[in-house]
């Protein structure tokens, strides 16, 4: 397989299908989700009635589809792709017909983010099966962006740099996190996101929390602010970029963490190459800030990965023995976080080329003063 051109829909199918066979797995069963939409382009609803994506390791995918859903799978490339959409009635059972679709087999691969519901519905439909989770082939497939792909991952990468370059003006004394969150989700949506995926302002104290999300706390002098944003853009792919603003001068003690953690967020992305491993990416990171006395306070993961989801594999992790390969996108997003106190983090969504990083986010990295 080629990675410096663009994959197909016809070619990621057929890769699904010789892994499906090489594990020995029988079929394949996408439900809607980042997975349909990456294999076949159809951007389906979750919705309770079953839509389904037949892939078997042998043989033509086919679309099983709720009867008022047909026109919008026709309206998606799945027709194009020549993909044999199997529509149902309201009194039907889908599930009797997936099973069917799927003829004899003994295991079966579920899409990892399928609904329960659906899992024990199909459970019963095929009680001679046992299932696995698609993600295993998928995963490594979707994990390799190629080159229409990393080019959407840098539109994302600039819209979201355009926000975050606009960040320092809405953060002015008196302001509610809650307030600049609202600028920012409009300012999202401006730069060409169609959706809002996450706002985190975090002020001060709540910097000290890497999930925080918007309060209502009022923004006053001194303050660290850790805006974390991201966002989706019209074709899937996600924007993910983490700044850390000062109102004010900081404090020398802020200022010489911050220092480190720069140096941290750059040897990782410093170390990135084919063949890293991802958890040789994170320990690059976490050692810089350990040598600081650090280490303690940096208390998530190095980063993840990045493309139809915000978080997909790889998983930038200690215990991640996963070499990095050309064509993977993923965060590089060191922080430090002292509870009571405050925060930072510095975050990149960085592509892995022959070449080294290269980042799709260009904001300036060092300590913003708003
Ligand atoms: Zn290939
Ligand atoms: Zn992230
Ligand atoms: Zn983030």
């Amino acid at each position: 397989m080629t990675y410096g051109g663009v994959m197909t829909f016809a070619h990621r199918l057929d890769h699904l299908q010789v892994g499906l066979a090489a594990a020995n797995i029988d079929a394949a069963l996408i439900t809607p989700g980042a997975d349909l939409r990456y294999l076949v382009g159809y951007e389906a609803k979750p919705l309770e009635r079953l839509t389904c994506l037949v892939v078997r390791a042998g043989g033509d995918p086919v679309l099983v589809v709720p009867a008022l859903e047909v026109l919008a799978a026709t309206a998606s490339p799945v027709s194009e792709l020549g993909i044999q959409i199997r529509s149902w009635q309201e009194t039907d059972d889908p599930y009797a017909l997936t099973a069917q679709l799927v003829g004899p087999a003994s295991v079966i691969a579920l899409d990892d983010h399928m609904w329960a519901q659906k899992v024990l519905d199909l459970r019963a439909a095929m009680p001679n099966t046992t299932q696995v989770l698609a993600g295993q082939i998928i995963a490594p497939i979707r994990m390799r962006k190629d080159a229409q792909e990393i080019a959407a991952l840098r539109r994302a990468g600039a819209a979201i740099d355009q926000v975050h370059a606009k960040v320092p003006t809405l953060l002015r004394p008196g302001r509610t996190e809650r307030q600049v969150g609202l600028d920012i989700g409009n300012l999202i949506i401006a730069a060409g996101h169609v959706t809002v995926d996450f706002v985190i302002v975090a002020s001060g104290p709540n910097a000290a929390s890497p999930h925080h999300d918007v309060s209502d706390r009022v923004l006053a002098a001194g303050d660290a602010v850790v805006v974390d944003i991201g966002g989706t853009m019209p074709d899937g792919y996600r924007s993910d970029c983490t700044r850390t603003y000062h109102i004010g001068a900081p404090s020398v003690e802020f200022a010489a963490n911050y220092e480190v953690l720069l140096r941290a967020q750059k040897a990782a992305t410093a170390a990135v190459r084919p063949g890293a491993t991802c958890e040789e990416i994170d320990a690059t990171a976490r050692d810089v800030l350990t040598e600081a006395n650090l280490g303690d306070l940096f208390i998530h993961r190095t980063g993840h990965g990045i493309g139809l989801e915000s978080h997909e594999e790889p998983y930038i992790v200690s215990g991640n023995t996963l070499p990095l390969a050309s064509g993977m996108a993923f965060s590089i997003e060191p922080g430090f976080y002292l509870a009571g106190s405050y925060g930072a983090r510095i975050e990149d969504i960085v592509i892995c080329t022959e070449n080294g990083a290269e980042s799709v986010n260009h904001q300036p990295r060092e300590l913003v003063i708003a």
